[in-house]
Order: C-alpha cells, then structure tokens, then sequence
C-alpha cells in the first residue's frame, strides 16, 4: 500500500496554494494527478493539472473498477484512478491527494492508513473572496461551489487534523509538520 496524504477541503480554500508550498519544502512528494470531465481551465495541461476526459471515458473507467475513488462535484466527475497511484508511488515517496470530501471519505474507508488533512477556511465570507479573486470559475460555478463548501465545512469534524488556512505561511508550516510527522520523511 502506497503511503498516502489526503489533502481536502471546499473549493477555492489553498489547497492547491498550499500543496505547490508543501512541495517545494518537501521535493520528494509526488502529486496524484486525477481524472475529471470538466473543461479544462485556460492555462491547465492535460496529464499535469487533471486527466482530462469525455464523460464517456470517465464511465469506462467506473465501470472497469479502475477507480479509488471517485465523485461528483459541481457539475462534473472527478476521481483518482489506480494506476495514476501506483505510478507515483513506485519509488516509495508518498502521494499526495488533492481531492473533495466525498472521495476523502471513500479513502478512509478502503485506505485508512492514508494521512488525512482537512482545510478550512477562516470564513465562509474568505472563502467566497478566494474563489471571486481566483477569477477562474464563473458566478454560477463560484455559487456551486460555496452551496457544497457549506456541507463541507460541516464535515470537518470526521478529520483527526483541521489546518485553518488563514495566514498561508502559518498553514504551510502547519501542513508540513503533519506530513513529515505521518510519512517520517525529511
Ligand atoms: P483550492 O485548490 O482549494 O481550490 P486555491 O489554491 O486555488 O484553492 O486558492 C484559491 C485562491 O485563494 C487563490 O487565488 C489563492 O491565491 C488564494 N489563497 C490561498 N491561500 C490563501 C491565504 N492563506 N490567504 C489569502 N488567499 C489565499
Ligand atoms: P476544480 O474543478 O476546482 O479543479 O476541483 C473541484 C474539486 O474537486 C476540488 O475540491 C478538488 O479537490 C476536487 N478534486 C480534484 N480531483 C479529485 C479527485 O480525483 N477526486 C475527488 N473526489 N475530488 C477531486
């Protein structure tokens, strides 16, 4: 079994700002690139952001048992397939993954010796000015968003470790104690 950490949280949170500063302190970290039908965002590569697929490919995958998990998130599906962990794993480095609360919920239950990370926001009226300053998702997508981020946020009590992403250096130094302390690398 490959050494996991699960980073989760709502949308427009840090969690992506916080794994690039995570990955700079702790190079040897691989990230788990997940499969999704959204429409790639301007600036997004395929095999480097997401794996990005058609609906149909992404049902293929399901139905093949390929997936460790997987969930629909605002309009599109999103899921981490087997392999793309085995690959990343293969040099005994963990893996990071960077995905929503349902697909954290079904790791615990199939993997639960994988880290598992919750980030909150300060507020919900932060999180709604990350996402709007983000400037990549449209009003109803940024609308989407915050409706799910509230049942989120009212999950946070199932994590064992809540980072609050309020000062990003604090929640940065915060998050790399938590994996070097899990995965005694570094
Ligand atoms: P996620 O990956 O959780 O959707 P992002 O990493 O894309 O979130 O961050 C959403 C937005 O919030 C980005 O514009 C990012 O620069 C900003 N951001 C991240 N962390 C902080 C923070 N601690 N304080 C203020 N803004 C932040
Ligand atoms: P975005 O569209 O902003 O890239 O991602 C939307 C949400 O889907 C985010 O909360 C992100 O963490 C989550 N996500 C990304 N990849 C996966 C995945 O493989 N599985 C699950 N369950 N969620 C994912």
């Amino acid at each position: 079994m490959p050494r996991a950490v699960v980073i989760t949280g709502p949308s427009g949170v840090g969690k992506g700002t916080l794994i690039r500063s995570l990955r700079t302190r702790m190079p040897e970290l691989q990230l788990s690139v997940s499969a999704t039908t959204r429409r790639p965002r301007t600036g997004e590569t395929q095999g480097v952001d997401y794996h990005f697929m058609t609906p149909e490919e992404f049902e293929q995958h399901v139905a093949a048992g390929d997936f460790v998990e997987h969930a629909d998130y605002a309009g599109a599906r999103y899921g981490t397939l087997r392999s793309e962990l085995a690959t990343r794993s293969a040099g005994g480095a963990p893996v990071v993954l960077e995905i929503e609360v349902q697909g954290a919920r079904q790791v615990r239950a199939t993997m639960p010796e994988a880290v598992q990370v919750f980030i909150a926001p300060p507020s919900l009226d932060a999180l709604r000015a990350r996402l709007v300053g983000r400037g990549t998702d449209a009003i109803e997508q940024v609308e989407a968003r915050l409706r799910t981020a509230e049942q989120e946020l009212a999950a946070q009590d199932e994590f064992a470790r809540v980072v609050v992403n309020d000062r990003l250096e604090d929640a940065v130094e915060e998050l790399v104690e938590i994996v070097r302390d899990t995965t005694a690398t570094g």
